[in-house]
């Protein structure tokens, strides 16, 4: 049994009826217990189009199906809920992410966990820390409110003026 973090996002239609239908259906899979649920975030649209803001949340269950299988079983559950693929980033009613499966590393082409963009989004890292401040990222070795304080820096020192001579 290994401990998963799933990222949840919706930015199309009753986003928050959305994240707790995904809930459902996830929690209602075999094999799967379900740990925690994190507060849902209101956060911009990162990358894309230009698009309405998402509701984003993170859920950590307990589970034996295997990484892929996951994949496989949470884009039934997407396309269940009548998730079109339109453009890359694009709005959608449902976005179910693998972000952290225990300590394994996946990376082929259908799947990659860590989930590459996680350290990098605080619409993630701040949910994460409600689920455990202390989970380990496999590859980067941090703790999550390592990567979180490491970002709010980045974040920060973005918004200095740029002083020129
Ligand atoms: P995104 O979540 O990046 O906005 P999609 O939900 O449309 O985009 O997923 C695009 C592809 O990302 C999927 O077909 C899936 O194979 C792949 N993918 C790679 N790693 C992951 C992961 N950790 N979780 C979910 N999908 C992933
Ligand atoms: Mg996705």
């Amino acid at each position: 049994m290994v401990l998963v973090c799933v990222g949840l996002g919706s930015n199309v239609g009753n986003r928050a009826s959305n994240l707790l239908c995904a809930y459902d259906r996830i929690v209602a899979l075999e094999d799967v217990q379900p740990l925690k649920l994190s507060q849902f975030y209101e956060t911009q649209p990162a990358g894309g189009p230009s698009q309405p803001m998402f509701l984003n949340a993170v859920l950590s269950i307990i589970t034996a199906i295997s990484p892929h299988q996951l994949l496989e079983q949470f884009q039934r559950i997407e396309a269940l809920m009548g998730r079109v693929r339109t453009v890359k980033w694009g709005p959608r009613n449902i976005d179910i992410d693998i972000l952290l499966y225990g300590d394994e590393v996946v990376d082929d082409d259908q799947l990659k966990v860590p989930h590459p963009m996680m350290h990098t989004r605080l619409f993630v890292l701040e949910p994460l820390i409600e689920i455990d401040p202390d989970i380990v990222h496999p590859v980067l070795k941090k703790t999550i409110i390592q990567l979180y304080k490491e970002r709010i820096c980045l974040n920060q020192a973005n918004d200095f003026p740029l002083i020129s001579s």
